[in-house]
């Protein structure tokens, strides 16, 4: 297969772990018989150095006519950039959002896995987590109050904010369509999350949510209400594989899920569009206080580059591979400074590369 693969180093520690990720990839394509071309895009404060904006009408286009694109992470120190004495619209962050509407990229997915060598660092109590988990936050990423009118106006000297949360059905359809797509392609069960007991939106989302699980018979759907998941969240969070969920409480229980694996070095993401199309990057950022020094953990970016092989190229035994490369260092003792634990030994970023390249065979 020929993979057209956009890549945006970004800043930071970016081009350090998107190199890693292009040697993984590379190995894959080498011993599954593909064929891999990159095109560089420049995106942030990258760009903004070169071009005086984070985000080009040409990086646009070079994504677009990418199959799909991987990324590093983007930004500086927001407080000693001079990134950061732009205006708003200027400064690298702007180059992200940007991206994320000019491709329509309406579903995010964060993976949270509970990894068992890494159960330390997980702040629930044993009990808890020795059950381990592996669940698929699924968040609609372009609708909901986020984008509603707002405004704020003074009557009498009182002040008065105001937020609108809006969905359309195909907003809803869309994203759930995507959910239980994802969710075949894992253990099967979908937990939509909304506030029906109270809201409107979340009575339409209910309901489009069970039109489209009518043609998913082997998918388990569940409903829950959102207080109810941030407590199922710490309580059992074995329980969840695919969490389908609008954009406000994926935001929120996104993180929650994420910071209950404790290992922000390890988590992945991704933002597809309605087709196969989507950006891949750690949900981390560009730990400008790590930058250059080596130590920086690749292994987000390498499971987000395995997203890419799952959900935009159906290589599922290719992603696979790379799951288990992971798991397998990881299990042989070998840890980033982020991950470390008595015991362990201490690799760079490029070393942890080598070893999780080694193990594709
Ligand atoms: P950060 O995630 O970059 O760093 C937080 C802490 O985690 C730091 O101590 C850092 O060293 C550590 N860390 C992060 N990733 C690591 C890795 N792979 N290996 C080892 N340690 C790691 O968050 P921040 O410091 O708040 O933000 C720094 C910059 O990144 C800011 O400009 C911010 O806007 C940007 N940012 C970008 C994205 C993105 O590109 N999507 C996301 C979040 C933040």
């Amino acid at each position: 297969m020929r993979l057209n693969i956009a890549c945006i180093e970004g800043d930071g520690i970016g081009p350090e772990i998107v190199t890693e990720a292009k040697k993984i990839l590379d190995k894959v394509a080498s011993v599954y018989g593909h064929e891999i071309t990159y095109t560089n895009i420049l995106m942030g404060g990258a760009s903004i150095d070169v071009h005086g904006v984070p985000l080009t009408e040409d990086a646009v286009a070079a994504a677009k006519a990418a199959d799909a694109v991987l990324m590093g992470s983007i930004g500086g120190d927001t407080t000693t950039s001079p990134w950061y004495k732009l205006p708003p619209n200027l400064r690298p962050e702007a180059g992200l959002l940007a991206i994320r509407k000019a491709l329509n990229l309406f579903a995010n997915l964060r993976p949270a896995v509970l990894y068992d060598e890494l159960a330390d660092a997980c702040p629930l109590k044993k009990e808890i987590s020795s059950a381990g988990f592996d669940m698929m936050i699924m968040r609609e990423l372009t609708g909901g109050l986020y984008f509603g009118e707002r405004h704020t106006t003074e009557e009498n000297g009182v002040r008065k904010a105001v937020d609108t949360l809006t969905y359309d059905e195909n907003e809803i359809r869309r994203i759930t369509i995507k959910g239980f797509e994802i969710a075949m392609k894992r253990k099967k069960k979908v937990t939509s999350v909304d506030k029906a007991n109270v809201l409107d939106s979340s009575r339409l989302w209910r309901k489009v949510v069970e039109e489209v699980a009518a043609d998913y018979p082997e998918v388990t759907l569940e409903h829950m209400l959102v207080d109810n998941c941030a407590m199922q969240l710490v309580k059992n969070p074995g329980q969840f594989d695919v969490i389908l969920t609008e954009n406000m409480f994926g935001d929120i229980l996104s993180d929650e899920a994420s910071m209950v694996t404790g290992s922000i070095g390890m988590l992945a993401s991704a933002s597809l569009n309605d087709t196969k199309f989507g950006l891949y990057e750690p949900s981390h950022g560009s730990a400008p206080d790590i930058a250059g020094k080596g130590i920086a953990n690749p292994i987000a970016t390498i499971l987000s580059a395995a997203m890419m092989l799952r959900f935009s190229f159906d290589l599922d035994r290719e992603a696979d591979a790379v799951e288990r490369a992971v798991k397998n260092v990881l299990k042989k003792g070998y840890r980033t400074i982020d991950i470390m634990s008595e015991g362990c030994t201490q690799v760079g970023c490029k070393e942890m590369g080598d070893l999780l390249t080694d193990e594709i065979n």
